[in-house]
């Protein structure tokens, strides 16, 4: 499995994009960033978009990418996540106000993007891959998944505050090479974090300290761009050989 980190900070500032990554060139794990990191070949390529959560950092680039593929022709995408999520996106994103109803665009059969509905904590095939949705604990109703191909794969936590299941998953799932995870604030800002629903190194290291996870290699991300380097420089000083921050614009193979 080859994962493109097409963006990986917690807001957009110059350089710094927001979540997606691009799973063997044709699916996408949120879609933060799409058109800006992609051309048009790679566009036509993909055909699924797994959602987190509808918050705007982590969905903004379905928007111009499913006009671009109006604009090519004979497309179409599937954004696939829990009922939860898909009933935000319809109700307040794709509702011909913020932007065409592109479900029922030309008609719902061919429709440019078609909601395809997962269950939490069910195991979901797409393609290569297979997927499983675990509850986060954020502001709005957030899944994170484990992502596997054959028997490897990864877990991604979205964006989280304090959570327990998904630890459980982390410890109880076999062949995981890494989780990534959200580190959004610096340590000081441990209360703000909490309240929006994010974590601090800190807090993540309590978590792999309380479910026994601290030999598991962790990509933290969702950094604010602001927090960059004093989340670094706390991530140094915690000397943590297996925690690294994922490197936008990386491709990660497993
Ligand atoms: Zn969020
Ligand atoms: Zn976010």
């Amino acid at each position: 499995m080859n994962i493109n980190i097409l963006g990986c900070y917690g807001n957009i500032i110059g350089e710094y994009h927001s979540t997606a990554f691009l799973i063997n060139d044709s699916i996408l794990l949120d879609a933060g960033t799409v058109t800006e990191a992609l051309n048009e070949n790679q566009l036509k390529k993909i055909k699924q978009i797994i959602v987190t959560h509808t918050h705007i950092d982590h969905i903004k680039g379905i928007f111009p990418f499913v006009d671009e593929l109006v604009m090519l022709g004979d497309y179409s995408v599937d954004l696939i996540s829990v009922k939860q999520v898909l009933e935000i996106i319809s109700q307040d994103l794709f509702n011909n106000r913020i932007w065409p109803d592109l479900t029922m665009i030309p008609s719902e059969k061919k429709a440019i993007l078609k909601l395809r509905e997962i269950q939490l904590e069910k195991t979901t095939q797409i393609d290569s891959l297979n997927i499983k949705p675990i509850l986060m604990t954020h502001t709005v109703y957030t899944v994170g998944y484990v992502v596997r191909e054959a028997d490897r794969g990864f877990m991604f936590t979205a964006d989280t505050g304090p959570t327990k299941r998904f630890w459980e998953v982390a410890r109880e799932e076999k062949g995981i090479e890494f989780i990534i995870a959200d580190v959004s604030f610096p340590n000081r800002l441990e209360k703000f974090a909490k309240i929006s629903g994010h974590m601090t190194l800190s807090m993540l290291l309590e978590h792999l300290d309380r479910y026994e996870l601290n030999d598991r290699p962790i990509y933290i991300t969702h950094m604010k761009p602001i927090f960059k380097d004093e989340i670094l420089g706390e991530l140094k000083k915690a000397k943590r050989k297996n925690i690294k921050p994922l490197d936008q614009g990386a491709t990660i193979t497993i």
